[in-house]
């Protein structure tokens, strides 16, 4: 879904949708392709977009770590 995030690319700070690790203006400076990335720029979206998926999935098990500590509560 939504959410915005600032371009990783050097001395830019613009702000972009999530579902893009740089702007247009840094896509022609870097390519539009993570391949084509400097190492440091590659390391940082995929940092990003690990820690969102650590994210999304806590969310959606929040309830059943809940659940399970009140179980284990009863021993
Ligand atoms: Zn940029």
């Amino acid at each position: 879904m939504g959410g915005y995030h600032k371009c990783l690319g050097e001395d830019c700070g613009k702000w972009i949708t999530y579902r893009f690790a740089i702007c247009a203006n840094c896509e022609q400076k870097y390519g539009n392709r993570a391949v084509g990335w400097p190492d440091w720029l590659r390391f940082m979206w995929n940092d990003i977009q690990r820690d969102r998926r650590r994210n999304k999935r806590i969310m959606k098990h929040e309830i059943t770590f809940a659940d399970l500590e009140d179980d284990d509560g009863g021993e």
